[in-house]
């Protein structure tokens, strides 16, 4: 994969910031002060949400203290993970949450609020699809006050699209081989793909998130 530096959006003030310095923004940014207004005063993390091997894809989300992990993954599943309604769980605590169906298997029902296994500066990890895994790595950066509807959770900042060459001419690529993606080259532009050696069936469109060219995904 091609790296680059990753910059992303404020989604409140449209303004343009590294990686790096999103969290000191959102603290900072005035426009999301008064986007705010209005919602009831309460406890708030804040996270990092990132590829575990593809941190090139990242958001920044708010959640109140009683949102669910379950309402984390369904936010995730829609921005970023759902091809085909595969298992997924979240790793915390060394304790596993998953959906009601696996608890035969002794998880936690990941159905359960945000402030009874969160703490600031916890890591954790999320996967989906426990065959052709995407493995997510989250991080509370920070637990406050704020304003927030209850149970609400808000992406405030998201990576800009990354743009990959074509592993044939250098041209912007458009699709991803499923089958190359664990390799070395995976990328093709639109007048390569014809020639891809894995035929065009096993292509998939390069989208914004990290589970580009896994599985069915589209996007
Ligand atoms: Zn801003
Ligand atoms: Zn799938
Ligand atoms: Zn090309
Ligand atoms: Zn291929």
């Amino acid at each position: 994969m091609v790296k680059i530096a990753s910059n992303g959006q404020c989604l409140f003030c449209k303004g343009t910031f590294s990686k790096q310095t999103m969290a000191k923004h959102l603290v900072a940014c005035e426009k999301r002060a008064t986007a705010i207004k209005g919602a009831s005063r309460q406890r708030v993390f804040h996270l990092l949400v990132e590829g575990r091997y593809a941190p090139q894809y990242w958001l920044h989300l708010e959640a109140s203290a009683n949102a669910t992990l379950q309402d984390i993954d369904g936010l995730l599943r829609d921005l970023w993970l759902e091809c085909c309604g595969h298992l997924s769980a979240f790793h915390l605590n060394g304790r596993t949450y998953s959906g009601a169906a696996m608890e035969e298997f002794d998880d936690e029902d990941m159905n359960i609020a945000l402030e009874k296994v969160l703490r600031s500066k916890m890591k954790f990890r999320h996967e989906y699809d426990f065959g052709t895994t995407t493995e997510l790595e989250l991080k509370v950066l920070a637990e406050r006050e704020g304003l927030m509807k209850r149970g609400g959770l808000l992406v405030v900042a998201r990576n800009e699209e990354p743009v990959y060459q074509c592993s044939a001419c250098k041209k912007t690529a458009t699709q991803i081989c499923s089958q190359c993606v664990f390799e070395g080259s995976p990328f093709v532009c639109d007048d390569c793909a014809e020639e891809h050696e894995c035929g065009e069936d096993m292509l998939l469109p390069v989208v914004n998130s990290p589970r580009m060219g896994m599985c069915g995904y589209t996007g």
